[in-house]
């Protein structure tokens, strides 16, 4: 009896001797003269293909296999014998071919060549048949599974928030706005859109950060994090933004700056050092073809603390790096993308850990610190990629919470609830939101964020 098994299983050296099926789509065919085909197929558990033989004797092989071309898809039963051939422990006699698909090959767009980038967005329906997407696909996955594994070991609570909300959560970033009303002709009061007759009996967009609610789940149960699509309608064109990314948000109550920074840094470790584990092949291509760093990079920081340092000593070595900025640095601006990674890439050339912004360019819920001009942020840079966490610790007192949101022009009683957790039973809490795409990028060594999700959502592109 053949059983059915996976490349990866059948690209073992254990797997000598079985008689298996295995099913994918062809990446190549080459004939030999002798009358027989290779025929290497790919069915994505792993970066590897697996090679078949095909003998001429084979009953379709003249009207199939000697047609077969990349794209098509096939059900291939044999004996899985070591292979003579260099860099691959394992082949498969074929005892039978059976064809599933054709792929034309005027018009298949993959044949075996280099596609730029640019051209496999174009066809992001076919773009996981690649190497390199097959590759970023099962990393993307293997850090999921890592981060769910570590919350969960560290006795945190998945807790799914809203993708819908009425709040402006904290000025984040453009939001999209959800509506059932027609606005061809949509319903008016005073002369403005009255959306008190839209769905939700107000305005509601689609949400740019899950914390508030996480806020209301650990300050009851402990330790929650949330793990969702988040939204931004921020029309910029970068290599690190898109409008609808995935977001990692954790949220700890008795927890303080120090405890937020130590769970970040502890979180990346793990994710890199799991990574490296699963996914050996995979980060080896991009090593060797993306970004020679991707392994050095990752083992060095396993092993390196991460640098912490304020805002305000940050601010210092900028001005005093001899570095010419595109943006000039002063103390009280928000810090650039450039900025950022001149400390990680350049001046320190490691994960760099900033806290302590100055209160004018962060949101109402940051903690105020004794000093009354900076709260208890952190940000965590990356080499090549710039801020990959955002976080901080919650303003848990009532009335410099209140005092914070008038001076940011909100009103507080539209926050009555989030308000209520500081009426009643207030803790110190602490919590961050991570990019999940932004964490693939720095992994894998890609240099564009469109390439780390299978259908990116950008200005003008909503295709597929
Ligand atoms: P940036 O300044 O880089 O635009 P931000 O300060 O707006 O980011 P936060 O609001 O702190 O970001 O969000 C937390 C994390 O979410 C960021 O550290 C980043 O990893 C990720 N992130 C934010 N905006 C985007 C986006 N548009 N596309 C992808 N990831 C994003
Ligand atoms: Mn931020």
């Amino acid at each position: 009896m053949s059983e059915k098994i996976t490349v990866a299983e059948a690209r073992r050296p254990e797997a000598v001797g079985r008689v298996v099926v295995l099913q994918g789509w062809v990446r190549t065919r080459r004939d030999s003269k002798a009358s027989f085909s290779f025929i290497e197929i790919n069915d994505g558990s792993c970066f590897g293909n697996i090679q078949a033989i095909a003998d001429g004797e084979l009953e379709n092989y003249e009207s199939q296999i000697k047609r077969l071309s990349p794209g098509c898809s096939v059900t291939i039963e044999g004996l899985v014998r070591e292979s003579p051939g260099k860099g691959q422990a394992t082949e498969v006699q074929a005892t039978r071919v059976t064809v599933h698909g054709t792929a034309d090959v005027e018009t298949y767009p993959l044949q075996k060549k280099r596609h730029s980038f640019e051209f496999l967005r174009s066809i992001a329906h076919l773009r996981p048949r690649t190497n390199t997407f097959g590759a970023v696909a099962r990393v993307r996955n293997c850090v999921c599974n890592s981060i769910h594994q570590f919350f969960q070991e560290d006795g945190f609570l998945y807790v799914h928030t809203p993708v819908i909300t009425a709040s402006d959560c904290e000025g984040a970033g453009e939001m999209f706005q959800v509506t059932t009303l027609n606005l061809e002709d949509a319903p008016k009061q005073g002369g403005k859109v009255d959306f008190a007759a839209d769905f939700f009996d107000r305005p509601s967009f689609l949400t740019v950060s899950g914390q508030l609610e996480a806020e209301i789940f650990a300050c009851g149960l402990g330790k929650a994090y949330t793990f969702g699509p988040t939204f931004r309608a921020e029309n910029s064109n970068t290599a690190r933004h898109l409008a609808e990314f995935w977001m990692i948000e954790p949220e700890m109550a008795f927890c303080d700056l120090v405890g937020n920074m130590d769970l970040a840094e502890r979180m990346l470790k793990r994710v890199f050092t799991d990574v490296l584990e699963k996914c050996p092949e995979d980060i080896e291509f991009f090593n060797l073809r993306i970004d020679k760093t991707v392994v050095e990079t990752l083992r060095h920081i396993i092993e390196s603390e991460f640098r912490r340092l304020t805002y305000t000593e940050a601010v210092e070595i900028l001005k005093t790096s001899g570095e010419k900025f595109e943006f000039p640095v002063d103390w009280g601006t928000d810090l650039q993308s450039e900025h950022e990674r001149y400390l990680t890439e350049k001046h320190f050339k490691c994960p760099v850990i900033l806290h302590d912004y100055p209160s004018s360019i962060k949101p109402f819920y940051m903690r105020l610190s004794d000093d009354e001009k900076t709260v208890g942020a952190m940000d965590v840079l990356v080499p090549k990629v710039g801020e990959i966490i955002g976080g901080s610790q919650r303003e848990e007192r009532l009335d410099v919470l209140e005092a914070r949101m008038k001076e940011q022009d909100l009103e507080p009683e539209d926050y009555w609830w989030y308000l209520d957790l500081r009426r009643y039973g207030t803790v110190p809490h602490s919590g961050f939101g991570l990019g999940l795409e932004r964490l693939v990028q720095f992994i894998t060594g890609m240099a564009n964020i469109r390439d780390v999700i299978p259908f990116p959502r950008t200005p003008g592109n909503a295709e597929f």
